[in-house]
């Protein structure tokens, strides 16, 4: 047996993928998981979909307690990892415990962004955990009132479970269109369309200013001089990264760095998911990826670097979204695309989206088209050295 010690912080998917690869490939030392919530690690895209619309009553967690005592994994729920200190290879948690490592893995996840201007309203919820979505499902009735502030990806997610519960739901969101900063105008217009076909009130190009009411906020304000009254909250604008923790530790929680193989600046101290800015090798830049796919592979690919193994290529970043019964699948990096065609009819819920660079594809979304987005993937892989050459040519 071996004598490593490989400990992960976090117990999300990046580090679940982490432990299932390190025994996968016959890793035999010890493997610790140190995660904050009082759970077995879970999958979070079904919180907001049929977890919160009732729908789902399938568990939520990767794998049963047995898994874990089957492959000799030690699970340390309801404890934080709270410092690092890479001089002694040690991990300091919040119970007292310190526990040394050979390898590290840091994937503490993200945790949803806050609007002081509601801090301190009971029934304003945010939508990260699995105790979030109890939460928020339990004031979830048919006709109460529920505002969402902010049309991202969970926010939409979220009114569409809302209203499929009989929920009032209205759609709060700062921009004139939902996504189409980075969609395009056409996906925007289609997506206000979509919520507001089944019935969400969508409130577009509105600013929030504060909430009335007392303890619970009954009332949102906006700049307008308008407000919307409401039983209850959601707030969707992002998430930042969990990383505070690692001050003082050489690596900058403010951008958790890491290579193609998850290497942190800090020797045999990795990083995968939502934590972390990996390296894109289109646009040569770190990002946080934010999305299941990227957190899966990042995780596996970790566990494969630290047993000296060739980690996988790096995955283009891939999303998909359940909203009013319809799948929403993207891949690739719309951010650089300088222009889109939407081939097939939004209006019958059946089309695609190619965003090129030039001549090159780099982006697509589909809608009701699941094998044309394998092949348009198949695309923009096939071109994406080519544009990262452009990229790098267009910036000398
Ligand atoms: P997380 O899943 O956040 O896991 C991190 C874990 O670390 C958490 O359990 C946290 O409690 C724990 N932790 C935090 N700090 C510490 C600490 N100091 N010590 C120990 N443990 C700590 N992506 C898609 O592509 N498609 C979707 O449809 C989709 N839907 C989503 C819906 C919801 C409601 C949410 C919240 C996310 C969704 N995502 C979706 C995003 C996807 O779930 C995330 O990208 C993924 O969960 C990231 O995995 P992770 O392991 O990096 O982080």
């Amino acid at each position: 047996m071996s004598a490593r010690q490989i400990v992960i912080a976090g117990g999300g998917l990046a580090a679940q993928r982490c432990a299932e690869t390190l025994r996968r490939r016959g890793f035999d030392g010890r493997v610790t998981m140190v995660c904050a919530e009082s759970e077995l690690p879970y999958d979070r895209p079904p919180l907001s979909k049929g977890v919160l619309a009732g729908t789902d009553s399938t568990a939520v967690h990767f794998r049963d307690a047995g898994w874990y005592e089957d492959n000799e994994i030690e699970l340390l729920v309801g404890r934080r990892a709270e410092a690092l200190d890479p001089a002694a290879r040690r991990l300091e948690l919040d119970s007292g415990e310190s526990l040394s490592y050979s390898e590290l893995l840091v994937a503490t996840g993200a945790v949803a962004r806050t609007l002081p201007q509601l801090a301190g309203f009971s029934n304003v919820h945010a939508l990260r955990t699995l105790a979030d979505a109890r939460a928020l499902a339990a004031e979830l009735a048919p006709g109460s009132r529920l505002t969402i502030v902010g049309a991202g990806f969970i926010g939409q997610e979220v009114a569409a479970s809302a209203v499929e519960l009989g929920a009032e739901v209205t759609l709060l969101e700062a921009l004139p269109l939902p996504l189409a900063g980075l969609l395009g105008e056409g996906v925007g217009r289609w997506l206000a369309d979509l919520h507001e076909d089944a019935g969400v009130r969508m409130l577009l190009g509105a600013e929030l200013t504060g909430g009335r009411g007392n303890g619970r906020v009954e009332e949102l304000t906006l700049a307008d001089g308008s407000a919307v009254a409401c039983d209850a909250v959601v707030v969707g604008v992002g998430v930042r990264a969990a990383s505070t923790w690692l001050a003082g530790s050489g690596i900058d929680p403010e951008a958790v760095l890491v290579d193609g193989a998850g290497r942190t600046v800090v020797p045999h101290v990795y990083a995968a998911g939502d934590v972390c800015r990996a390296l894109d090798p289109v646009r040569g830049v770190h990002t946080r990826t934010e999305h299941w796919d990227a957190a899966s592979r990042q995780g596996a690919n970790s566990a494969l670097a630290m047993l000296g193994e060739r980690a996988g290529p790096v995955p283009l970043p891939s999303f998909w979204s359940d909203q009013h019964g319809v799948r929403i699948q993207y891949v690739g990096h719309a951010e650089i695309a300088d222009r889109h065609v939407i081939d097939g009819d939004p209006a019958q819920r059946e089309f695609s989206v190619l965003y090129s660079r030039g001549d090159r594809p780099v982006a697509a979304l589909a809608v009701g088209r699941a094998r044309e987005l394998i092949s348009m993937r198949r695309l923009i892989e096939a071109s994406r050295e080519q544009t990262t050459d452009e990229i790098e040519r267009s910036r000398t």
